[in-house]
């Protein structure tokens, strides 16, 4: 399978580091918000490249973190007069619920940049012994120029870097050694989180934290490093600058970056009013819809998002979901017979159609291929499915084509919920069994309600039930 690898400027063969192993790292979001649509797009296609790859049998650890310490949380946290922590606690929880919309899986780890401050103060020393880094007044810079491959990953030149910032004189920054230089730590201001340091009291700076955790969650060197393209640079040249010199390893095998989400062909920006959260979406759509939407493009080309596009990944999805319920009541309803001569044949025939979906998706996660594929067993499964068949045909159709859109995270079929009905009966049941002293069974009760999000609550009035 091939990845487009940003240094490279090529598409290269995937071979991980370590066999059947995959160590990949996806920067997270900064949380003082909601998210907006335009962050889902890296979460969604990563995602996605992380269950392809664990469908060729490969073991992910996928690592992804929260930047809860950052000047914009910092600013809302004085805002509303609450701790910056209350924030970033807020809105990881926020974000989370808006992953589970759009059945983004959860990471491996999901590591919290406040709470990885030891890590990013011993990087730091490192790059000061080796001679990368030096402090100010408290305030530690990355020796820029020192760092031979700095602008490798960009492409930059450092002359050309070093003559557009000449005349910028950051406020606060002119005692730097290099206009180029960055910043590790930084001392507090008056009212802001501060850690203690062997330069200030402070905090560091953003590029030093994915550094960090990539480190302590994956290994000094991993396969792929991924995220939006705005952050190739500074963000990702500065992690690589910093986490080579510290390490002497090559940082990342493999850059991949998204292309940005643009609506109705403009950026997205809050001053133009063309600003949506996820969870705007979400008052309109199923966020599966907006999963569906994303992946019908590929992933480096840019996305324009428009009502018109979201009613047609709306139909689109419709198509793919109405299909497998439909096959689910054909099966509900099948006689139960083994599978015939005839239907193995045309079961046969769905090989060419998983070669196709495979070879889109080794082809640098071409999702908006693999979709088309996607749609040809839909085409396939509506004209080769009846209450003729066999149950055991039926099941193996179904499954194939939910085995597709699982890739993609798509969810098609959702578990219905139990009526109120169902469950008080389930309740007597139980309480029954008890009386009987049958407590094996009463606990399966439990259980079985417990899997369906059925939580019981033994109160001195009898029991209640909620919906978890
Ligand atoms: P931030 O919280 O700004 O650091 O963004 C988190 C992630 O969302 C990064 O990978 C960004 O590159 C990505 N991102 C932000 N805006 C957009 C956009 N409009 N389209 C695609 N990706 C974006
Ligand atoms: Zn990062």
């Amino acid at each position: 399978m091939k990845i487009y690898n940003t240094l490279s400027k090529k598409k290269e063969e995937f071979v991980p580091l370590e066999e059947g192993k995959v160590k990949m790292y996806v920067c997270g979001p900064t949380v003082y918000n909601l998210i907006h649509i335009g962050n889902a797009r890296p979460m969604i296609c990563f995602d996605t490249a992380r269950r392809y790859l664990e469908y060729k049998g490969y073991e992910v650890n996928y690592v992804s973190n929260f930047t809860d310490v950052d000047d914009k949380i910092i600013k809302k946290a004085i805002e509303e007069g609450v701790s910056a922590e209350e924030i970033s606690q807020r809105y990881i929880a926020e974000c989370k619920k808006d992953m589970e919309g759009m059945n983004i899986k959860p990471a491996t780890t999901h590591p919290l940049a406040t709470q990885e401050i030891d890590g990013m103060i011993e990087m730091i020393k490192t790059l000061i012994d080796k001679g990368y880094a030096y402090d100010v007044n408290g305030t530690v810079y990355y020796r820029t120029r020192k760092f031979e491959g700095y602008g490798k990953l960009s492409k930059k030149n450092i002359d050309d870097l070093e003559a557009g910032h000449r005349d910028i004189k950051v406020a606060g920054e002119d005692e730097k050694e290099d206009p180029l230089d960055f910043v590790l730590w930084k001392p507090k201001k008056e009212g802001e989180p501060y850690w203690e340091s062997p330069w200030s009291q402070g905090r560091p700076g953003w590029h030093i934290e994915c550094s960090v955790m990539s480190k302590k969650y994956l290994a000094d060197e991993i396969d792929i490093h991924a995220g939006g393209e705005d952050l190739i640079f500074p963000h990702h040249e500065n992690e690589i600058a910093q986490s080579e010199a510290a390490n002497g390893v090559p940082f990342a095998k493999y850059w991949m970056h998204n292309a940005f989400l643009n609506i109705d062909n403009k950026k997205m920006s809050k001053s133009l009013g063309n600003f949506f959260t996820v969870r705007d979406i979400s008052k309109e759509y199923d966020l599966q819809v907006l999963r569906f939407f994303m992946l019908s493009a590929h992933y480096r080309n840019p996305i324009n998002f428009s009502h018109d596009l979201m009613e047609s990944a709306k139909n689109g999805l419709d198509r793919i979901v109405t299909a497998v319920s439909n096959l689910s009541h054909l099966i509900d309803n099948a006689k139960e017979a083994e599978m015939t001569d005839e239907e193995k044949k045309r079961l046969e025939s769905v090989k060419d159609i998983y070669v196709k979906f495979e070879a889109a998706m080794d082809d640098d996660f071409n999702t908006a291929d693999a979709i088309a594929a996607v749609f040809e067993l839909v085409k396939f499964a509506n004209s080769n499915s009846s209450g003729e068949n066999t149950k055991e045909y039926l099941t193996a159709l179904k499954e194939k084509l939910t085995t597709l859109t699982d890739i993609l995270g798509l969810v098609t079929e959702k578990e219905e919920e139990m009526l109120d009905e169902e469950i008080d009966d389930l309740i007597a049941q139980r309480q029954q069994a008890r009386k009987e002293k049958n407590f094996a069974r009463a606990d399966e009760i439990r259980d079985l309600l417990l899997a369906k999000g059925i939580i019981l609550e033994d109160t001195r009035e009898g029991v209640r039930w909620k919906r978890a």
